[in-house]
């Protein structure tokens, strides 16, 4: 074996997966720019920290479940008058997620709310956090199987390790009386230990009827409401506004 195979194998003993896949390049810069002994051995563990940061940052965001990217520099606050900028660069911070405080996101179809939800939710990857995504629909079907599916037991198991939880789409289809119970032990068990955003199109007064029960209901909100913003997002739809009509386009 010539030297670089040996570095190569060492490098993949002690798990150095970018100075083993790219000693090559690394040595090839170090020529270019004349580095010295010290330079080089910065450089290389340089190099190999800010490979494993992406790295764990990719994992987070996979591991997030979200349906698609969203970003919060792609937010128009302009036309999302029920946020002030003030309130927005505060949500951006996520200083919330680390004094475990709730958002509640409602409002009517296409005002944005699973762009924030989702948007934060990748900027807590960004940082660090551990986040995971869920419908309500999926949620309810991970909590109802988790015990015998194999699949739904990781997810909760993710779910409840997570530093924010979003659950979009709360009230979108009615659920039973267990799997009201199902989700408020959830709820119960996550507070105090994990940020929730909840993303809905029914006005608190209206959870009775999708949850089937007042005393829950009740019991739910309250629980999240206890260190909550809630934010109602009640605009025009950004889908209907921005719509590209055909014959405009062809115009
Ligand atoms: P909701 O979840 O409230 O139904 P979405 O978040 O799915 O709405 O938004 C619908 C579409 O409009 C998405 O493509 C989203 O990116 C876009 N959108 C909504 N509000 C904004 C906004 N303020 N700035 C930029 N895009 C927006
Ligand atoms: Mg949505």
């Amino acid at each position: 074996m010539d030297k670089t195979q040996t570095i190569k194998a060492s490098a993949q003993t002690l798990g150095l997966t970018h100075t083993k896949i790219s000693l090559d390049e690394i040595l090839h810069t170090a020529q270019e720019n004349d580095y010295s002994h010290l330079d080089l051995i910065g450089y290389i563990l340089d190099c190999e920290i800010t490979y494993r940061q992406d790295k764990a940052r990719e994992k987070r965001i996979k591991e997030a479940g979200f349906p698609y990217p969203k970003y919060l520099k792609d937010f128009d606050l302009s036309f999302c008058k029920a946020i002030s900028k003030k309130q927005f660069k505060q949500l951006s911070e996520l200083a919330w997620i680390d004094g475990i405080y709730n958002l509640i996101l409602s409002g009517p179809p296409g005002v944005g709310k699973t762009h924030l939800a989702i948007g934060l939710g990748y900027q807590a990857c960004e940082e660090g956090y551990k986040v995971s995504y869920t419908t309500m629909q999926s949620l309810i079907k991970t909590l109802r199987t988790e015990e015998i599916d194999r699949h739904a037991g990781v997810k909760m198991r993710r779910i409840r390790a997570s530093n924010l939880l979003i659950i979009d789409e709360v009230g979108y289809l009615p659920i039973n009386a267990t799997e009201g119970n199902m989700f408020f032990q959830l709820i119960s068990e996550l507070q105090e230990r994990t940020a929730i955003i909840i993303t809905t199109n029914k006005g608190f007064e209206e959870w009775t009827e999708f949850l089937g029960d007042a005393a829950l209901a009740t019991a739910i909100l309250d629980r999240l409401a206890y260190q909550c913003d809630k934010i109602p997002m009640n605009g025009k739809s950004y889908r209907l506004e921005n719509r590209k009509s055909f014959l405009e386009e062809m115009a």
